[in-house]
C-alpha cells in the first residue's frame, strides 16, 4: 500500500518514521512519501496562499501548486488501469473519520493526503482532482485544527495499523474499541493487587468462558455510560440472552433489533 502526503510543513510528518508505522515502512509493508507543496511554486517567496474572493478573514491556498503536486503524484500512482487513487482532503467540513472508514481505506492501494492550512484549499482543486482521484474530504472530529497534518498523522496511523503484518498480533485488532461497535473492556496487568486495589477475581480464574462473558458485560456497561450513541447504533438481534439482560439492566429495551432507552419507549394507550 502506498501513502503520499502533501504539506507546506513536511517536517510535521516526521513521527511517521517512528514506532510501528516507521518499522512497517522499513519492512516494506507500506510505502510513504511526504511532498513539499512549495516545491510547486514559481515565485521568489514560494507563495501558496492568497486573499479570499468575496472577502472575509484569513487566506486561501492557491489552486495551481496543488494541481501540479497532485498531477505528479497521480502520474506515478501504482493503482491499476481503470481505478483511481483516493485523495483524502482533511477538513472540519468533511465526513467524520472512524474505525469503519479506517478499514475501508486500508483496503485501498494508494491514498494521497492534501494537508490544508489557512482557511483551506481553493474549492476548484477538489473538483479538478476528481478527474484523477476519488476525492474524500474527511474530518478528524467536530473541532478546528490549524492544519491537516495532525489529522493525517492520526489517519495514517489508524489505517496503517490495519495493514496485515503492521501490528504483531492480529488478535489485538479484533478485541479493540470500535471493532464490534463497542468500547473495549478495562484491562489490567501484574501485580494482581496494587495499592489496595485488586484485579477482578474472574480474570485470575483461567475460565475463558467466564472471562469472555465478564468482559462483554463490562464492554456494554462502559459503552452505555461513555458512548450511549454507540449503544443506539448496535444491531442487537443476535445478542445472547445474557447480553440482552445486561442491556435491560442498563435501562434499554430491545425494539426491532435495536437497543432503545426504556424511558424513551412510549407505551400504547
Ligand atoms: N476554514 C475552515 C473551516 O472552517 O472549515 C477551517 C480551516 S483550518 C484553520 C485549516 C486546515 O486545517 C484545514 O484546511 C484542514 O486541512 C485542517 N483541519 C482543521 N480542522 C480539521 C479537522 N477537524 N479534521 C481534519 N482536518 C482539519
Amino acid at each position: 500500500m502506498r501513502f503520499d502526503v502533501v504539506s507546506i510543513f513536511p517536517e510535521y510528518l516526521a513521527p511517521l518514521d517512528l514506532s510501528l508505522i516507521g518499522k512497517a515502512r522499513t519492512q516494506g509493508l507500506l510505502e510513504l512519501a511526504v511532498h513539499d507543496l512549495r516545491s510547486h511554486t514559481v515565485d521568489r517567496h514560494r507563495t501558496v496562499d492568497d486573499t479570499p474572493y468575496g472577502g472575509g478573514a484569513g487566506m486561501v491556498m492557491k489552486a495551481e501548486p496543488w494541481a501540479q503536486s497532485l498531477a505528479q503524484i497521480a502520474a506515478a500512482s501504482p493503482v491499476s488501469d481503470g481505478a483511481k487513487p483516493t485523495l483524502i482532503v482533511p477538513s472540519p467540513a468533511g465526513e467524520v473519520f472512524n474505525q469503519q472508514l479506517a478499514y475501508e481505506l486500508a483496503a485501498e492501494e494508494h491514498l494521497v493526503f492534501a494537508c490544508g492550512r489557512y482557511e483551506g484549499i481553493d474549492e476548484r482543486v477538489l473538483e479538478w482532482a476528481a478527474e484523477e482521484y476519488n476525492v474524500r474530504p474527511v474530518s478528524l472530529g467536530d473541532y478546528v485544527l490549524n492544519g491537516g497534518e495532525v489529522a493525517v498523522l492520526a489517519m495514517v496511523e489508524a489505517i496503517g495499523r490495519l495493514i496485515p503484518g503492521v501490528v504483531g498480533n492480529p488478535e489485538s485488532l479484533v478485541e479493540e474499541s470500535h471493532a464490534d461497535g463497542l468500547l473495549e473492556y478495562p484491562v489490567y496487568t501484574k501485580p494482581s493487587s496494587w495499592r489496595g486495589r485488586d484485579v477482578p477475581e474472574v480474570l485470575l480464574s483461567g475460565n475463558h468462558g467466564k472471562i469472555a462473558k465478564f468482559r462483554k458485560e463490562l464492554q456494554l456497561r462502559r459503552t452505555a455510560v461513555r458512548r450511549p450513541d454507540l449503544i443506539a447504533a448496535l444491531d442487537v438481534a443476535a445478542f445472547s440472552k445474557a447480553d440482552k439482560n445486561v442491556l435491560w439492566e442498563l435501562g434499554y429495551a430491545i425494539v426491532n433489533g435495536r437497543a432503545v432507552q426504556r424511558d424513551a419507549v412510549v407505551e400504547p394507550d
